[in-house]
């Protein structure tokens, strides 16, 4: 290899600032409020700082390039010429760009869809069969340049051409983008011919997909992609990464053509497939071993194990994070009040690149180098494992008991019949979601409480008002099962998690999930146990309000974890049946009280399938167990709700139907209906509400339009199981937009039930 191999790096890190800075610049810039010198000065600030942390922590490989806007797709579709026409008009590049990811009054923006199974979501671009790549290569060589002038030792990543085509999607009769793969990688090839003249030593190339199922032939593509890219005369070394995962047939063949690094998830995958590749011998095998994506700190005895023994299957060996670190907070600086205990099982991005870095350090001098850094990992792991937090022997074996009891609900029919007699709900009924509009004054509240400007009893008044409010509302549209809507939360699973033995609340532990917006995820760590009820008070307060019945609202366990970072020893199976008994003793509490409904809501239930289709069945079969488990504590006549949104449904339908929750409201506005006759298919025969209109816009739906939906899903469905609600909830829209739509929803029902 004529590249000097590196020996420590990462794939990537986040962008958004540590403070979040470019969040703020940007949305100000959008507003009009920061012109463009400022907002980029924001921009080359963040990337600074970030390669010289990353450069003074000791990595001789830094990705550049990572940096974005918005969006690294987004980035990748400028950057082969790959934006739809519709955006031509737009003259100025950059706002061009934040059209794309946004639209504006009249284009609209590409699709979101996530990015395989992480919490970020990448913009998806449109091939069209008119479509002409060219290469823009401005951004990659404006980073180099910057990088290089700040004495960098930089690698500019980008995505992979194969992994680009499969994310996309075509439009205008164009046939599956895949198929313009020879093209395209032309255009990379010009790339890699400009970055060559400048002397660039390395390229990163990122394949994702090639650890999944997506593409039947992956392995060829592969093989021919990268032999004709690898043959290119005058180019940087190339570095092939691939993440999420173990890679299966791609990596022989990938290791059959002259690329000179491949990288490899050794969190997601194992060694043994290593060591049979011969080709491996004159390559750079890029060990993925700190985990780039969940905020454990790494056992540093084992990963040095492991990477000792990958010395023998490659020409050399680079120590790395699995996947990028975009996916986990910048610093565990940022936590002022971190228990000490929980602080030391931690690591955020910044204490992986030292683990990166201790790791290569040892690999290269042997372990007596290291020898502090493994005594303090082993010293965490020690903690962790002995504390008893992470072992309540209570909530073990209740689990055990129930488990052992088989405990279920009465066959479907018999509890529709005692929750007739006990609800005397009209055919086709009513309903919301959960939440309703999360008004200036609710946040202001919260704020208010947060910064102790108020205190908790006078906040508990204003939510109680609120809710007052709502249904009141609710009453004068006429609905005919009310929510409480949901004042109290801001992010539903943070709600949970504070109240919840075995979470913990980050203070600034942002992890950026599209464009501007970021999250933070609580981190569950330990044992779940529910201390006492969470939404009892809440939800009776509403229920003394009104003769109608008003459902308790709850995150299912399977949410819950998919927005959490969850703890890596033991098996999720078992983390998510704590989480479901926490919301079982939830359920049982509110029936209790009084309260006939309960909705457990599973929005996130698409989002933990595993990429590899060997693993679905497994994964559905814990997620619906725990769904169960969590619902199952209640007498017949109490009616379990649930709800699933943003996802195409194909190929969990069997699983929603077999949750067998008495009701399934369900995202269909926009599929128009289409679900429901999946439904009937996967043998689902309980109610189901599947949504009518869209709450994602702003327009209010006509009584016509909605009552039409209706008539459309009495031909899958019969009226008797057939229920009336919106897409989602409604946290996200205007008070008069609601209310205007919901009118109109509950017209189009009475309309439709006179027939
Ligand atoms: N009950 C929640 C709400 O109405 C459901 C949220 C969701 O589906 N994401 O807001
Ligand atoms: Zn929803």
């Amino acid at each position: 290899m004529t590249a000097r191999p590196f020996t420590a790096t990462i794939l990537g890190s986040p962008r958004v600032g540590p403070k979040r800075e470019l969040k703020r610049a940007v949305e100000k810039y959008w507003a009009g409020r920061m012109d463009r010198t400022s907002l980029e000065s924001v921009a080359a600030t963040l990337r600074r700082d970030t390669w010289e942390a990353l450069t003074v922590a000791g990595l001789d490989s830094v990705p550049v390039n990572t940096f974005s806007y918005y969006d690294q797709v987004l980035d990748t579709a400028v950057m082969v010429g790959a934006l739809p026409p519709r955006f031509a008009d737009v003259a100025d590049e950059l706002d061009r760009y934040f059209a794309a990811a946004r639209g504006n009054d009249e284009i609209p923006p590409l699709e979101m869809t996530k990015w395989f199974d992480t919490n970020y979501h990448y913009l998806v671009p449109e091939i069209g069969a008119g479509l002409h790549f060219g290469l823009n290569a401005a951004k990659v060589l404006g980073e180099l340049d910057e990088a290089r002038a700040q004495k960098v030792p930089a690698r500019p990543v980008i995505v992979g051409p194969i992994t680009f085509l499969a994310l996309s999607k075509a439009v205008d009769g164009g046939p599956a983008p895949i198929q313009r793969l020879p093209e395209l990688v032309v255009v990379y090839g010009e790339l890699l011919r400009l970055l060559g003249d400048r002397g660039v030593e390395w390229v990163q190339l990122d394949e994702p997909v090639l650890v999944t199922d997506v593409l039947d032939n992956a392995a060829e593509l592969t093989e021919e992609t990268y032999g004709l890219l690898g043959r290119l005369a005058n180019r940087p070394a190339v570095f092939v990464s691939t993440y999420f995962g173990e890679l299966t047939d791609a990596l022989p063949a990938l290791a059959r053509t002259p690329v000179e690094a491949i990288g490899v998830d050794l969190v997601g995958g194992g060694l043994s497939a290593l060591a049979a590749i011969p080709e491996l011998a004159d390559k750079l095998l890029v060990a993925g071993v700190v985990d780039g994506r969940n905020i454990w700190r790494t056992d540093l005895e084992a990963a040095l194990g492991r990477l000792t023994m990958l010395s023998g299957c490659a020409g050399h060996v680079a120590v790395s994070t699995s996947c990028s670190t975009l996916h986990v907070p910048y610093s565990l600086d940022a936590e002022a009040d971190l228990d000490p205990a929980l602080r030391s099982w931690l690591a955020f991005g910044s204490e992986k690149v030292a683990e990166v870095v201790a790791l290569a350090r040892g690999l290269r001098e042997g372990r007596e180098a290291i020898a502090d850094e493994v005594a303090a990992s082993d010293a965490a792991i020690e903690s962790r494992r002995a504390d008893p937090r992470l072992n309540n022997g209570d909530v073990r074996s209740r689990i055990s008991a129930i488990t052992a009891s088989g405990a279920r609900r009465g066959p479907a029919g018999k509890r529709l019949v005692a929750q007739q007699a006990r609800l005397e709900l009209p055919p086709l009924p009513t309903t919301t979601i959960g939440s309703y509009p999360q008004t200036s004054a609710i946040r202001a509240a919260r704020a208010e409480l947060r910064a102790g400007t108020i205190d908790f009893a006078e906040y508990e008044r204003r939510m109680k008002a609120e809710i007052a409010d709502v249904i009141k509302l609710q009453e004068a549209l006429d609905l005919d099962v009310l929510v409480h809507g949901e004042p109290e939360r801001n992010d539903m699973v943070q709600y949970f998690a504070e109240q919840l033995d075995g979470f913990f609340a980050t203070q600034n532990g942002w992890v950026q999930s599209y464009g501007s917006r970021c999250v933070r995820p609580p981190i569950l760590y330990g044992d779940v146990a529910r201390p006492k009820p969470m939404t009892v008070d809440w939800i009776t307060y509403a229920q003394s309000l009104t003769s109608k019945p008003v459902k308790g609202m709850l995150t299912g366990p399977v949410t819950i974890l998919a927005w959490s970072f969850v703890r890596d020893d033991q098996p999720l199976p078992d983390t998510a049946a704590q989480v479901a008994l926490a919301i079982r003793d939830e359920t049982v509490d509110l029936q209790a009280a009084g309260i006939a409904i309960i909705q457990v809501d599973e929005p996130a239930l698409r989002e933990l399938l595993p990429l590899r289709a060997k693993d679905k069945e497994a994964y559905l079969r814990w997620a619906v167990d725990a769904f169960r488990l969590a619902t199952s504590g209640v007498a017949d006549s109490t009616q379990i709700h649930t709800h699933l949104c943003y996802s195409e449904f194909g190929e969990i339908i069997g699983a929603i139907a077999d949750l067998d929750a008495d009701v399934t409201s369900i995202e269909a506005a926009r599929s128009h209906m289409e679900v429901l006759a999946d439904l009937n298919a996967a043998g689902f025969g309980n109610s189901v509400g599947p949504g009518v209109y869209d709450i994602h816009s702003p327009r209010v739906p006509g009584v016509e339009e909605m009552a039409a939906s209706l008539r459309e899903a009495l031909k899958s469905v019969p009226a008797q199981r057939l229920w009336v609600n919106p897409d989602c909830g409604l946290k996200t829209r205007r008070t008069d937009e609601v209310t205007a739509s919901l009118r109109n929803l509950v017209a189009a029902a009475h309309q439709v039930r006179v027939g």
